[in-house]
């Protein structure tokens, strides 16, 4: 991508007439332009941040809040029978996402809706190679300080 990707991305720079939900001095919550069902809700962060790893603490902690209490407005508008709440890192850039912005889809979901999600699961993996999972897992956060941020120790159940 060449020059300042900032400069072209349209959830830095928002539409005139978007319809907006929320909007304070941390992010903004508005209707999806192409929503899954009626009420899809985004809630984007006004910094340009690409990958949910990136997010600083505490603007993680303002856009899981948001989200929170736009949840419940969804929920007292449109009485849905489920909600999903969904972010993508397009690290390998394959197209899991259309814009390059993080951000946390919520979207309302009613039995009988259109929407497919088929997570296509395979044959439940042993215990073994499951701990071994974990275990790789456990190494890589020892090495990142732990993962409640860097120097805290990660404490074990
Ligand atoms: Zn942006």
């Amino acid at each position: 991508m060449a020059g300042d990707p900032q400069a072209a991305c349209p959830f830095c720079d928002w539409a005139a007439g978007t319809p907006f939900v929320h909007e304070d001095p941390l992010a903004v919550a508005l209707i999806d332009r192409r929503p899954i069902n009626r009420y899809h809700v985004l809630v984007v962060p006004r910094r340009h941040v690409v990958n949910f790893v990136d997010l600083p603490p505490e603007l993680l902690t303002h856009l899981f809040r948001l989200t929170q209490v736009l949840s419940q407005g969804i929920r007292d508008v449109c009485r849905p029978d489920a909600i999903q709440h969904l972010t993508d890192d397009d690290l390998a850039g394959h197209g899991f996402n259309l814009v390059p912005h993080f951000k946390i889809h919520i979207i309302p979901r009613f039995q009988g809706d259109r929407v497919r999600i088929d997570w296509g699961r395979g044959p439940e993996p042993s215990l073994a190679d499951r701990g071994q999972w974990a275990a790789e897992l456990r190494a890589a956060l020892a090495g990142e300080g732990g993962a409640a941020g860097p120097g805290a120790p990660l404490r074990s159940r």
